[in-house]
């Protein structure tokens, strides 16, 4: 949802045609940011460990987001698996 939000905001010109001023509109471009601010906003606040309820958002966010590392599978509070089913 956050790379869809910003991806809008970046091609929001290019999907709509630039305006004869050269910008393009802002309904696009406001849309965008809502749904990238709602998705991060999600992640905060949604994304908690299901032993500890400490929030993942930030720690599971970046290696996600860029993939350059692999997303922990372990809470890193508690040490709980996020991959075992939960009780
Ligand atoms: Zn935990």
């Amino acid at each position: 949802m956050a790379f869809g939000g910003w991806l809008l905001i970046a091609t929001s010109g290019i999907l709509s045609g630039v305006t004869a001023k050269g910008h393009p509109p802002p309904v696009l471009v406001i849309c965008g940011f809502v749904v990238f601010g709602g998705a991060i906003l999600l992640l905060q606040f949604w994304v908690t460990c299901p032993k500890c309820s400490r929030r993942l958002g930030q720690t599971i966010a970046m290696p996600v987001a860029f993939g350059g590392k692999k997303a922990p599978n372990f809470c890193p509070y508690c040490g709980v698996s996020l991959d075992a089913a939960m009780p």
